[in-house]
């Protein structure tokens, strides 16, 4: 690859990144995005999506990430399917390498979004979007009248728990010790509750079932006792880490590594540096919604191109 000079470079393909390069493309500034070895982000590994308007029916996650794909290759976005290694973003033009290639852009969109931990079981893994979610707000309405198993002790642990006993017939959450770490106002609503039923000082110890999941393998961190609860929905909420290793040092990010935006921009830090979707979002981390702040970046990086250009006529 020559080095060129790009006038966005949209560092993601997620929802997010997608709808920045299908703005970025309708507004002729002919984006080059980099979508990484495994292209699609968190929608390629769930399989129904019933809450993204617009599917009468819902649509499978991968298949509205391919659709939205072709979109903007339709609008002649350019793809390069290879993971960006190194960014320098202290000066303009932005400089961004894909191992010993090197691309110079005049503005960046970062949405490299948000990776959901798991606790790395085989099982857990093999299951995952088959019993096996991150996600209650996604998941959740597949569990009618049935009970599930929601691990962890945080804020999102008792959001999730909570919100799934719209659903579920019995929630357990299972915490690894005695006591939440979640705030105290959302640990009495868990507590509270009389459809959720705590299981505390127990790890997942395997997920059961060959397809689909079929039992939660639990054990008591005190006792080692082993024992099975037959649930056909294992919600992890341990949390999220947002993928921003590449910018560490360079924009800046809250406590845990959420890029800071400005107010209600898609602003970073860095002048000509945009940031949209879950790597900007610990707090909705829905596909619309970093859709939403996808075609906020691009707008912002367009406004922002033109007055760069006036300022320098
Ligand atoms: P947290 O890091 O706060 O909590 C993670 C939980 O998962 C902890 O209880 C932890 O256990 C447990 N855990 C972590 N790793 C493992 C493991 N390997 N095995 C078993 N359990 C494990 O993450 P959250 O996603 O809950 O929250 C992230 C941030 O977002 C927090 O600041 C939170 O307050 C905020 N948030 C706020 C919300 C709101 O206000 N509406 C909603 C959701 C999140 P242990 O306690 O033992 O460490």
């Amino acid at each position: 690859m020559d080095t060129k000079m790009e006038n966005v470079v949209i560092i993601g393909s997620g929802p997010a990144g997608l709808t920045a390069a299908i703005y970025a493309s309708r507004a002729n500034l002919a984006p080059l995005m980099i979508e990484g070895y495994e292209s699609g982000g968190q929608l390629m590994t769930t399989t129904e999506v019933e809450n993204f308007p617009g599917h009468a029916r819902g649509i499978q996650g991968p298949e509205l990430m391919m659709a939205t794909r072709s979109q903007a290759e339709w609008l002649k976005t350019r793809f390069v399917t290879k993971n960006v290694t190194k960014v320098d973003l202290s000066k303009r033009p932005f400089k961004i390498w894909i191992d010993n290639d090197l691309i110079e852009a005049k503005s960046v969109i970062i949405s490299t979004g948000a990776t959901a931990k798991y606790l790395g079981l085989e099982n857990e893994k093999r299951l995952i979007g088959r019993g096996v979610s991150a996600c209650a707000t996604c998941d959740g309405a597949f569990f009618k009248n049935q009970p599930v198993v929601v691990v962890g002790g945080g804020d999102t642990a008792m959001e999730e728990a909570n919100f799934l006993t719209r659903f579920a017939s019995k929630v357990y959450v299972v915490h690894r010790r005695d006591s939440f770490r979640a705030s105290k106002i959302m640990s009495d609503r868990v507590l509270n509750n009389p459809k959720i039923e705590v299981i505390w000082n127990t790890e997942l110890a395997d997920v059961e079932g060959e397809k689909n999941v079929t039992g939660a393998k639990l054990r008591n961190l005190e006792t080692g006792k082993e024992t099975t609860l037959a649930v056909e929905g294992i919600f992890i909420a341990i949390g999220h880490k947002p993928n921003t290793d590449l910018f560490k040092d360079q924009i800046a990010m809250n406590e845990v590594g959420y890029l800071l935006t400005e107010g209600k921009t898609s602003y970073t830090s860095v002048p000509g540096v945009f940031a949209c979707g879950d790597v900007q979002d610990p707090i909705y981390r829905q596909a619309i919604t970093a859709a939403g702040t996808g075609c906020m970046a691009a707008m912002d990086a367009e406004r922002w191109l033109e007055a760069q250009e006036h300022h320098h006529a």
